[in-house]
This record gives C-alpha cells, structure tokens and sequence, in this order.
C-alpha cells in the first residue's frame, strides 16, 4: 500500500498536461475582443476539440470552455441567418459585450455555447487523483490551473496515453488496473 501511494505521487498533473514546455502556447479564445475571421482561422488552423476561453492572453484567467463543433456551427448560422454579422464582427462569450464605436459591424453574442464551469485541477494535482476524476465524472477534458491562471489541458486521450505508458514502467503496479 505504501509502494502505491509513493508511486501514485510521482506524477502530477503538470507533467501529463499540454503543452509540453517546448510546445507552443495552448490555443486559447478571448472572451469579447477575438473576430469572427480572428475565431475562424482558429478553428481552421487546429483540430483541437475544444478551446479555453480566457478573460485576455495577459492575464490567462479563464471564463469557460467551448467546443470546436460548437463555434464551428454557430458561427455558420450566424453568418447565414444574423443580420450584420461579418468577418471583422466581434465574437463575445460576456453577459454585457463592450461598448463598440457606432460604426463597428454586429457583434456575435456565443455566451450559450460556453461551458460556465470546465472541470479543472492545479497543477499540482497527483495523476491518481486526476485519473479517478475522469473515471468517476466521465470527463473528455480536465483544464490545468496554478495560482488561478490557465495553464494547460489534459484530455481523456492524454490521461490513457499516460496510463499505458505508467503500466509499462511499472507493470507490477496495480494502480491503474
Ligand atoms: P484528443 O486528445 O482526443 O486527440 P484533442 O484533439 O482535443 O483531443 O487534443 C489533441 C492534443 O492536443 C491533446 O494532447 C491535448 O492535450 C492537446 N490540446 C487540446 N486542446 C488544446 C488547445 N486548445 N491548445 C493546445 N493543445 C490542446
């Protein structure tokens, strides 16, 4: 039992989390100040499932979590269906959008399509601990936080690579059988 416990200590969330250090920056939306055309070239450019949406990129403090299908086709039916939405139009996740110069195009309200309460850990988090977050709430992705600043995700993928790579350094290990 104490083998385990030492074990399961090892690895924390910030060590299974992306990016890795020398990966680039994790994709992340802005909650009232990205363009339709700012919106699209990221949903084009990636292929992750979904974004974090923080409140700006200085601060990293986040605001919720959108997912990729979710944007792409609300921002589909807008450019159809809504009057005044273009490229340059401002994409807001906020109750109250900023006050724009009266000339400025619509703006392209995606609060309903926001995640309010992504589930996240610090990066502190023992992988144990992680691991039986995503078993027991049936996660697809966990946010990675320090000191309440987005740091990185972990996905459901990510937490069985990590499995599979543990059992084979440890196959002896019960932990995660
Ligand atoms: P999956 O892990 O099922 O392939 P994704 O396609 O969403 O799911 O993610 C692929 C990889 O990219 C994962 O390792 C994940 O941690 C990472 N990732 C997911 N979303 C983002 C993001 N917004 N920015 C940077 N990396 C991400």
């Amino acid at each position: 039992l104490e083998a385990k416990e030492e074990f399961s200590h090892k690895t924390r969330a910030m060590d299974v989390m992306r990016p890795r250090k020398s990966d680039p920056p994790l994709t992340v939306i802005t909650q009232d100040t990205m363009t339709v055309e700012d919106v699209e070239t990221i949903v084009t450019s990636t292929t992750y499932s979904g974004y974090p949406v923080v409140v700006s990129r200085t601060s990293q403090r986040l605001v919720g979590f959108v997912l990729r299908r979710d944007l792409i086709i609300s921002i589909e039916n807008a450019r159809k269906k809504q009057d005044g939405i273009v490229s340059t139009s401002i994409i807001c996740f906020t109750d109250y959008c900023p006050p724009l110069p009266p000339s400025s195009p619509s703006v392209l309200k995606l609060r309903s399509i926001l995640d309010l309460s992504p589930f996240t850990v610090t990066d502190e988090t023992p992988m144990e601990i992680v691991v039986d977050i995503f078993r027991k709430l049936g996660l697809r992705q966990c946010l990675v936080t320090h000191n309440g600043k987005l740091l990185g995700i972990i996905t459901k993928k990510d937490v069985l690579k990590h499995i599979a790579q543990m059992a084979n350094q440890d196959p002896d290990s019960i932990l995660f059988n």
